[in-house]
């Protein structure tokens, strides 16, 4: 495998590591304390941002109280208008953005684009929203009274993103939130700071109002996270990472009773019928397993491919897979950039070796590259058994299983057979099977002969483990920033 470096300093990305944002200001932490920011391609360190303490922390919920009644009396045209120039800094800066991205996270600047453009429709989509938020009128049964249904903002939001889409996954709660007129405290992953301090300063420029959103960074999550929770102010939290760190938040959330999304993990069936449309089942299956190197929510995690086409689908996959470049994010060459972490790495290889020794069969990739950079090869393996621990795991990386199946109530239920509900895959020309075969399987999202469902005007979050809420989709990611309020009227 050969892989292309390019280095960091190319770039100036100094701009981006000004200080934790707090009430419209940059400013150090508390402490003094910084947390380095790593290229994955080079493993270099690129910048250091703040490590925010607990008074930091204190102060953001401060700041996002503060500026909660004006904000939630803003007018929502007003409020519109600045998250259309949200949108619209953003495409302008597009290029810039994608490369911070690519970057810090080390995906491909191609996958870096597409995040860009999909995170500034978020804005675009939430501007169009802001001035649709309705109620509900009724006369009650009896006779005797009006009933009317008002959506009031939520409250000060905490939310809380991961670093495989360091752009996207902070403008699907942001916009929203700000949309329905909640003020909100942002907490970024570790590894990928620099994007959500970048869309900091896009913010007060397009006239979002100083304590509206504010960005926190720390080592401490935890500790930061439950402070922020146990202050009464705090009324929602939104998160999108593991469904372990989920599992752990819902318990912090409950001490306060407080409103919660969850965006969690996935374990992706991607079921391939003999009557499908070899090629475009080849095209879906690269795009569903190799969008940012596999490293996604919604990555294909079980290729299951029926008997009559399984030696074709397998041999067409691996030389795609065979002939991508994997290189430095930014070299724009690149088709597969690194993995996030070393640890990310380690992972990949502990789940291919235990495959292996349950029999799977590498069809190409496998072999952890020497170098610099937490690289990993795209990966094909045949064959690969249900007991296998990666058809139970999130693999997050450039490996594709391949199994066989034969009947359809035996795909169900293997697809079935997980605790994770994001998303399903289906590849079959018979549309009549596609539906009622997506309709018997536990996912909150099915791609009907596609390979991405990710659209913010349609409702993306998962049933089971995947999570709880849904982020875009008309009025439904909204809607998670919105409180009921019912008035029994007489008149
Ligand atoms: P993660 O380890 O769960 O971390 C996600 C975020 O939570 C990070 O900001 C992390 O901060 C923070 N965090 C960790 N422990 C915490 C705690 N005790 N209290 C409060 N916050 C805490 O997930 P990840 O590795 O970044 O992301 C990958 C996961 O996200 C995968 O499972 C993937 O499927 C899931 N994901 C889901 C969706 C979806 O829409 N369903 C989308 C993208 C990703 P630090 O960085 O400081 O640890």
């Amino acid at each position: 495998m050969n892989i292309s470096h390019q280095s960091a300093h190319q770039h100036d990305i100094s701009a981006f590591s000004r200080g934790l944002y707090i009430d419209g200001e940059w400013r150090p932490s508390g402490s003094g304390e910084l947390i380095e920011v790593v290229d994955p391609s080079t493993e270099a360190v690129i910048a250091a941002v703040p490590d925010a303490t607990l008074e930091d922390a204190a102060a953001a919920v401060e700041a996002a109280a503060r500026a909660a009644a004006g904000w939630r009396e803003t007018a929502p045209r007003k409020r519109s208008e600045i998250l259309r120039r949200c949108f619209e800094l953003m495409v302008e800066r597009s290029e810039m953005l994608a490369t911070l991205i690519s970057l810090e996270n080390g995906k491909a600047l191609r996958d870096a684009r597409g995040e860009v453009a999909y995170a500034a429709e978020f804005f675009r989509w939430n501007a169009e929203e802001a001035v649709r938020i309705t109620g509900e009128y009724a006369i009650a049964p009896g006779g005797t009274n009006r009933i009317v249904v008002d959506h009031q903002p939520i409250g000060i939001c905490v939310l809380i993103t991961p670093w495989n889409f360091p752009a996207a996954m902070a403008t699907r709660k942001i916009a929203p939130a700000l949309a329905a007129g909640c003020t909100v405290i942002l907490k970024p992953a570790s590894e990928t700071p620099l994007t959500a301090f970048a869309l900091a300063a896009l913010y007060e420029e397009a006239g979002v109002p100083p304590g509206v959103v504010n960005v926190l960074t720390t080592s401490r999550p935890g500790p930061l996270t439950a402070a922020m929770l146990a202050d009464p102010r705090v009324r929602k939290l939104s998160f999108t990472g593991s469904t372990g760190v989920g599992r752990v938040l819902l318990a912090e959330a409950a001490k306060n009773v407080i409103s919660c999304s969850m965006e969690l993990g996935g374990n992706a069936p991607f079921i391939v019928f003999d009557d499908a449309d070899l090629e475009a089942a080849l095209d879906g299956a690269m795009i569903a397993k190799m969008r940012n190197a596999g490293e996604a929510c919604t990555a294909a995690n079980r290729i299951y491919v029926q008997s009559g086409i399984y030696q074709a689908f397998a041999e067409g996959l691996r030389s795609r897979m065979a002939a991508l470049r994997v290189g430095a994010g930014v070299d724009s060459a690149t088709e597969c950039g690194p993995m996030i972490t070393r640890r990310a790495v380690e992972k990949l290889d502990r789940l291919v070796t235990d495959a292996v020794s349950r029999g799977a069969q590498v069809l190409c990739g496998g072999v952890v590259p020497e170098g610099s950079g937490f690289f990993y090869p795209p990966t094909v393996l045949s064959d690969v058994p249900a007991d296998a621990e990666m058809a139970h795991e999130e693999i997050f990386g450039p490996v594709a299983p391949l199994s066989r199946f034969d009947s359809e109530d035996e795909v169900i239920a293997k697809a079935n057979d997980t605790e994770y509900g994001l998303v399903a895959y289906i590849y079959t020309r018979d549309l009549a099977r596609g539906m009622q075969v997506g309709s018997k399987i536990e996912a909150g999202m099915i791609a009907l002969n596609r390979g991405l469902v990710s659209d913010p005007a349609a409702p993306f979050g998962g049933m089971k483990q995947s999570g709880l809420g849904r982020e875009g989709g008309q009025h439904h990611g909204i809607a998670e920033f919105l409180e009921m309020k019912y008035f029994a009227a007489s008149f």
